[in-house]
């Protein structure tokens, strides 16, 4: 009766690293099919547990440098003294197939997205607190004291941006936080303006039937 426009929902999640939102996001996809994560492009070092075109496709500086000249990102932003990059090409691709798409991307990036793509939905995950987030990036021992001390006051820049996003989830229990992130996609659906058309059946026809009864 109701039909549903095809086209999925961008969806842009940011929060501190040590946040959990990639958890978040690798859990979503467990549970949903119809869920696709946009694999960025970086220029950081590979971490313990990266893969190649999974995690996100490692460029040097000159080949990220080059698809910039190329116009070939829909934002990216430096975090860290990195690059960091969401590519145009397979996003509205996966748009257009119905899936819902997110991007798992730093506040740069997302504020960018927030100029250029309005009815994009906007979730924050913020840590349980700034001690729980600190111990977390220490405990990961992926990365030099310097760098994680430099993500630590990156979070605190980050973290004062929540009020620019639809929506903030505080990840103090996975599985809530999942479930309440689910809650928003699943809402975000049932939206008056994800809907594209109403397909009434026909009245007259309906009541023929119980007219010919009748008489
Ligand atoms: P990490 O080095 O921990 O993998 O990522 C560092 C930050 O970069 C995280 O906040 C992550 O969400 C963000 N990030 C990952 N991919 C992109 C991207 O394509 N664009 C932007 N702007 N940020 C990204």
């Amino acid at each position: 009766m109701i039909k549903k426009r095809q086209k999925g929902n961008l969806i842009v999640i940011s929060g501190p690293s040590g946040s959990g939102k990639g958890t978040i996001c690798n859990e979503l996809i467990k549970r949903n099919s119809n869920i696709w994560i946009s694999i960025s492009c970086t220029t950081r070092d590979m971490r313990p547990g990266d893969e190649e075109g999974k995690t996100y496709y490692f460029l040097n500086k000159e080949e990220f440098e080059n698809r910039i000249k190329n116009n070939e990102f829909l934002e990216y932003a430096k975090y860290n003294e990195n690059y960091y990059g969401t590519l145009k090409s397979k996003i509205e691709e996966k748009l257009e197939e119905g899936y819902d798409v997110i991007l798992e991307i730093e506040v740069q990036g997302a504020l960018k997205v927030k100029n250029m793509l309005p009815d994009t939905i906007f979730i924050f995950i913020m840590p349980p607190s700034m001690k729980e987030l600190k111990s977390r990036l220490e405990n990961r021992n992926t990365e030099t004291k310097e760098k994680v001390l430099s993500r630590f006051k990156i979070a605190y820049k980050e973290i004062n941006e929540f009020s620019k996003y639809n929506y903030v989830v505080v990840n103090d229990n996975l599985n809530d936080a999942v479930n309440k992130v689910e809650s928003i996609i699943v809402s975000t659906n049932c939206r008056v303006d994800r809907i594209e058309e109403l397909d009434l059946d026909n009245i007259e026809e309906l009541l023929h039937e119980d007219l010919i009864d009748m008489n």
